[in-house]
């Protein structure tokens, strides 16, 4: 059981070599798979099981080798988190993994300045990883589309539905394509979040460890 099974592409084998990740975690080998053929998954799992990478190369991978053509301010890739530093955390390890690939990774959130973060979108952005308030902010304010996301993470997502997050949540909801990958992340999985789940995931396949 390695990664090299996985299909993964060559520059993210030779990122994980260099980060020292020299096998799956158990949540790694159940998610990659569904993940490159394109299902919709569930993973219920605490953090420190792998879940970031287990989603991240996939994901990292069809940005990768997806032809599509590349439109400034429109990421095609999004990973919402309900904190800047579990944002920043998530942004880490993508960039860590993608570092091989001709990527960008953007951040969007609150507590930073706006006007950094709105010109980073319009020099172009491939994946963003976004705290629900800010990404509000800046799609209400034109300030980019999410019309080319072919894959829709919500991480932490029993925590995004808490609050005033959920109310962001549903403000940005209609602002997704209706055609994506959908991944819901979760230590717990509360009837509301059941329900949201049911509305933005097609016949996931559900991973608990
Ligand atoms: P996470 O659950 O995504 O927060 O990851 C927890 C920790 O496990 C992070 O420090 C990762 O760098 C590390 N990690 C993720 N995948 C692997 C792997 N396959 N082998 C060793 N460490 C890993």
């Amino acid at each position: 059981d390695d990664f090299a099974g996985f299909g993964l592409a060559a520059p993210l084998l030779a990122a994980l070599e260099r980060a020292g990740h020299a096998r799956p975690t158990p949540i790694q080998s159940r998610a990659i798979p569904p993940l490159m053929a394109g299902r919709d998954v569930v993973v219920m799992s605490q953090t420190g099981s792998g879940k970031t990478a287990a989603y991240a190369l996939p994901l990292l991978h069809r940005l990768a080798t997806d032809s599509a053509p590349r439109r400034p301010g429109a990421p095609r890739a999004l990973i919402l988190a309900p904190t800047r530093e579990l944002a920043s955390q998530i942004a880490g390890v993508c960039r860590t993994l993608g570092r091989a690939l001709p990527l960008r990774t953007r951040i969007a959130c609150g507590g930073l300045p706006r006007e950094g973060q709105i010109k980073a979108l319009e020099e172009g952005a491939d994946l963003l990883v976004a705290t629900p308030g800010r990404l509000v902010e800046l799609l209400e304010g034109g300030h980019l589309v999410l019309d080319d996301v072919g894959t829709l993470v919500l991480d932490e997502a029993d925590r995004l539905i808490e609050g005033d997050l959920l109310v962001a949540m549903g403000r940005i909801a209609p602002y997704l394509p209706e055609r994506r990958q959908t991944v819901l992340c979760s230590a717990t999985q509360p009837p509301v979040l059941r329900d949201l789940a049911g509305r933005l995931l097609h016949s996931p396949e559900r991973i608990e460890i």
